[in-house]
């Protein structure tokens, strides 16, 4: 049975393999009839390691090497997609705000 891996990446996008079981591995990289998916949240399980690399020409988060400062809340240093600054709103939340064009290149290091 071929399974369709659809990965939760750290930037918050996602991405698709193919885990081909022995017949369609001999026919050729097609996936067989006995197909089915599997979402894989991040962070990644062993299991199915390695997690795709994000090749979305849109991400931000790649495009700053992954790390980040927030544009919203100011939060620096973000190495996820989704930024985990907390904020007071009405109560104590976290940000959330998924790296953007305004957000700019945090510094490594710290
Ligand atoms: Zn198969
Ligand atoms: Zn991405
Ligand atoms: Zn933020
Ligand atoms: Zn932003």
């Amino acid at each position: 049975m071929c399974q369709l891996l659809i990965y939760d990446l750290i930037c918050c996008h996602s991405s698709q393999k193919w885990d081909y079981c022995a017949e369609s591995q001999t026919s050729g990289r097609i996936p067989c009839k006995h197909q089915t998916f599997k979402v894989v949240s991040y962070p990644t399980p062993a299991e199915f390691e390695p997690a795709p690399i994000c090749h979305r020409s849109e991400c931000h988060f790649n495009r700053l090497d992954g790390v980040w400062n927030c544009c919203w809340c100011g939060k620096t240093h973000n190495t996820t997609g989704r930024c985990s600054g907390g904020m007071m709103y009405y109560e104590y939340t976290t940000c959330d705000h998924i790296c953007c064009p305004f957000c700019k290149r945090g510094d490594q290091g710290f």
